[in-house]
């Protein structure tokens, strides 16, 4: 299976078109793409960089997208990461996960931590029953600087009257285990998690994290029956809106959309987190790359672990972007992307697409 994945890279025509989206080719990181490019004459399996640099790759799917031959690039990195040897980031993080069930090492019974910020009890939403399960995911649930995310979500389904849950034992989703190479205990992570949600009578399970969407839409059918909806809660939400089950105020802002990698090319998820910026009145300001062709931020793929300073210099870009287009606030539809554009610093807000319709939600329904 794996030799005939790498083998897979002889079909390659060298055409060179995923070097010029590749954004850690556009950074300079990985040399020119004239560079490459002669690697790639010599041996087709260096088109990519993959052979020498796997884990400088944010998995951005940008490759793929424009491969004459459908070239799965980021699924050879996938297998090349797991055959070299991790950097202790990695290493730290991939024994996290198996130890605590999730990237940070944490007590996992300290993942309600964010719902400190609500001012409604979460108390009985725990473990119930219920039709709609909501799985928040490490980052949102651990991360400070993430902690509107989960609220901004909850508080939204509070005002739709959705009958939700959460579960207490939830696990990291694995995907970062795959991004590491490491897929050794998805199955046993992937049980679990549709386990939790299906002994309480789950139909619908949304999530706010594009890569946790993936995981269960992607990676747990393969090993266990999923057998409820998995949706990401900018397609869930923008129904509720749809059907009048949220009111929403008006806000007067310019704002830029920053698709995530995960949700445009890895889901197709293009219109629903524009739809509801349009919803809030807000002005919606384009990137000159967009949707499927969107520009990656540099938080995906681990290379905020492992190239902190490439994966800032790519979000950095993205906020020059905004600004020079005049956004005030940069929405996207990612934990990831939020924190490292958050990271990249710069006095321009990052908002999840949620934390703007809550911004919009009046005080009084
Ligand atoms: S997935 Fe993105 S970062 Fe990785 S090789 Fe493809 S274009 Fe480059
Ligand atoms: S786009 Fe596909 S065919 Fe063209 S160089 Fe890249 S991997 Fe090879």
């Amino acid at each position: 299976m794996e030799a005939k994945l790498l083998q897979e890279t002889d079909r390659c025509l060298h055409c060179g078109s995923c070097l010029s989206v590749c954004p850690l080719v556009n950074a300079g990181v990985l040399g020119s793409p004239k560079k490459i490019g002669v690697y790639a004459a010599k041996d087709a399996r260096k088109v990519n960089h993959i052979i020498t640099t796997p884990f400088n790759c944010t998995f951005c799917l940008a490759c793929v997208n424009v491969c004459p031959v459908n070239l799965p690039t980021p699924e050879v990195v996938k297998r090349l990461r797991g055959r070299i040897k991790h950097s202790k980031s990695i290493e730290q993080l991939v024994e996290n996960v198996r130890s605590s069930g999730n990237i940070f090492g944490m007590g996992n019974d300290e993942r309600g931590i964010w719902s400190i910020e609500l001012d409604f009890p979460l108390e009985e939403r725990i473990d119930a029953k219920a039709e709609v399960g909501y799985f928040v995911g490490c980052n949102s649930a651990f991360a400070p600087s993430l902690s509107g995310i989960p609220v901004a979500n909850v508080t939204l389904l509070e005002r739709a009257k959705v009958n939700y849950m959460l579960i207490s034992d939830e696990k990291c989703c694995g995907m970062p285990l795959v991004m590491a190479g490491e897929e050794g205990v998805l199955a046993e992570i992937a049980k679990s998690n549709v386990e939790e949600y299906r002994k309480r009578g789950v139909k619908v399970l949304v999530t706010s994290c594009p890569a946790c969407l993936r995981a269960w839409k992607e990676l747990y059918p393969k090993v266990v029956k999923v057998p409820f909806k998995v949706q990401h809660t900018s397609q869930f939400l923008l129904d509720l809106i749809t059907k009048n089950k949220i009111k929403l105020s008006k806000i007067d802002r310019k704002v830029a959309y920053q698709d995530p990698c995960e949700l445009a090319r890895g889901c197709g998820i293009v219109k629903e987190p524009r739809l509801l910026i349009k919803e809030t009145g807000a002005l919606l300001l384009e990137f000159k790359e967009k949707g499927l062709e969107a520009e990656c931020c540099g938080g995906g793929g681990l290379l905020r672990a492992t190239n902190p300073q490439t994966s800032t210099k790519l979000a950095f870009s993205k906020l020059k972007e905004a600004k020079l287009l005049g956004a005030e606030a940069i929405i996207t539809a990612c934990p990831a992307c939020k924190q490292n554009l958050l990271k990249a610093g710069g006095n321009i807000a990052i908002l999840d697409v949620g934390e703007l319709l809550l911004a919009a939600l009046p005080s009084n329904p």
